[in-house]
């Protein structure tokens, strides 16, 4: 067979058309489609051409789908729902291991998904374990991990994509930065509303009898697990001094209104000062768990912390929380303006504690309480009703809190109050009355838990001991 005659460059196709008579373009192209190489070329250009065509219109079809029936739904990170999805996607999927959750079934899509993802197949450990509890407890909750997944929740299914943007962490807890993103049919979409209801739901559960503590780190987080609400008897104050605070704090909670309607900032500010271990915090902690609030604290003498930090916190206070600052006193050894020493010490000032407290730029609404062990330091300015409303010492132990600290010890060791007499006879006689915290004589207590005898006689080594303050 005749090998195919191409055009060689010493036949230019010019010269080879006027050659064949003037014959023209059609002659020429029919050589050309009679030449099977060129109607190969032709044809595979053709297909890749088609193929292209075919593929732009499927994505073009596909994004056009998407954006007509699907809906998106993407939250971060730093959103406050976002660990209460991801704890209800594992409440989900472990209900769907229980089998008290259906996994997809039914129907041709139901069974599509089935067979790519018919449950969460890609987890993330998480693990509990008891700080006090016996070394070999321990929990595991499995948590959706990276990547995608399909829920079936009711009749919607639901795409889940959580994905970790990379290098992108969070300077201070190290966490790297995350999404998650939901998809569905945009007819189903009201089911968003339904997970994050529940989502939340959920998350105040798990709150349910618990105190959530906040740090600055360098926004508020909670810090650590949520803690079991301190009941409020088991802190022991001067007689009335604790239903004075809680009855104050009970009244501005219910007068929301009428400072709103006067247009008055909804702020109340405690102050709470006396010497070490007389219960500041410890009474803080209980009145928030006695209100159901949470607690925000901020230590005035932490390193790092100055006054366009502590006034940007104030503003963002997490809701029904009760903001903590403890040793404000520090901010009184500080009265230079800022920028005076160029925030070398990076503390608060004065001036930058005051501002924070009713500057312009604070909460509209918030309860704050100060603690101080030095309220020799403060200032006048600090107690200026709308800083602070109201002022209160809790002092060494007096002799109503004694009492009242040993019947929580020993009441069923000490049925006739024998022994207490005989322990209150003796702080009278060693000169103790009104010298002993709070603390210490718990300190006192815990080590002679079951031994009334002990305690007693304990109370001599508190004379030179060191937490006789
Ligand atoms: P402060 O904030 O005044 O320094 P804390 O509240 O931190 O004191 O108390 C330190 C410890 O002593 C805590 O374990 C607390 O339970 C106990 N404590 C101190 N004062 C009291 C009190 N008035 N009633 C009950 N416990 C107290």
């Amino acid at each position: 067979m005749d090998p195919p005659k191409l055009p060689t460059p010493s036949q230019p196709l010019a010269k080879h058309a006027s050659a064949d008579g003037g014959e023209g373009f059609s002659s020429y192209f029919a050589h050309l489609t009679g030449n099977p190489f060129f109607t190969a070329g032709f044809g595979l250009a053709a297909l890749a051409t088609a193929a292209r065509i075919g593929q732009k219109s499927l994505q073009h079809g596909a994004a056009l789908l998407r954006r007509r029936m699907l809906v998106d739904l993407e939250i971060t990170r730093h959103d406050h729902a976002y660990p209460w999805l991801l704890l209800w996607m594992t409440n989900f999927h472990r209900a769907q291991l229980a089998g008290t959750q259906p996994t997809p079934q039914g129907g041709i899509l139901a069974s599509v998904i089935s067979r790519l993802n018919p449950r969460l197949h890609h987890l993330q450990v998480s693990t509990v374990q008891s700080k006090t509890g016996p070394s070999n407890a321990a929990h595991f909750l499995f948590v959706p991990g990276h990547g995608k997944h399909i829920l079936r929740y009711g009749h919607s299914f639901i795409f889940v994509d959580r994905q970790r943007k990379e290098k992108t962490f969070n300077t201070t807890t190290g966490e790297p930065f995350e999404t998650i993103t939901l998809t569905t049919l945009y007819s189903q979409r009201n089911v968003f509303e339904q997970i994050f209801a529940e989502a939340h739901q959920l998350h105040q559960q798990m709150q349910e009898g618990k105190t959530v503590i906040y740090n600055a780190m360098p926004d508020w987080q909670p810090f650590g697990d949520a803690k079991r609400k301190r009941p409020l008897e088991s802190v022991i104050l001067e007689r009335g001094v604790k239903e004075r605070i809680v009855e104050d704090v009970q009244a501005f909670l219910k007068a929301r209104t009428w400072y709103l309607d006067r247009g008055i900032p909804y702020r109340r500010g405690y102050l709470l000062y006396g010497p070490p271990g007389t219960g500041k915090s410890s009474f803080i902690q209980a009145l928030a768990g006695h209100l159901d609030f949470n607690i925000a604290i901020l230590n005035v003498s932490q390193r790092g912390l100055h006054d366009d930090r502590l006034s940007q916190l104030l503003t963002k206070i997490p809701p029904r929380t009760i903001v903590l600052l403890e040793d404000v006193d520090v901010a009184f050894a500080n009265r230079k303006k800022p920028g005076s020493d160029g925030y070398s010490g990076a503390t608060v000032t004065f001036s930058g504690l005051l501002n924070a407290l009713d500057g312009v730029a604070s909460a509209e609404e918030r309860i704050i309480f100060l603690t101080t062990n030095h309220v020799e330091r403060l200032d006048e300015a600090l107690i200026r009703p709308g800083r602070v409303d109201m002022t209160v010492r809790l002092g060494e132990a007096t002799e109503y809190q004694i009492e009242q600290l040993w019947d929580r010890f020993y009441a069923e060791f000490d049925a006739s109050g024998e022994g207490k007499r005989r322990f209150l006879a003796k702080i009278k006689a060693l000169g103790l009355t009104d010298k002993l915290s709070t603390a210490a004589l718990q300190g006192l207590f815990l080590y002679n838990k079951d031994d009334i005898e002990g305690a007693i006689k304990m109370l001599e080594g508190l004379t030179a001991g060191p937490s006789h303050r």
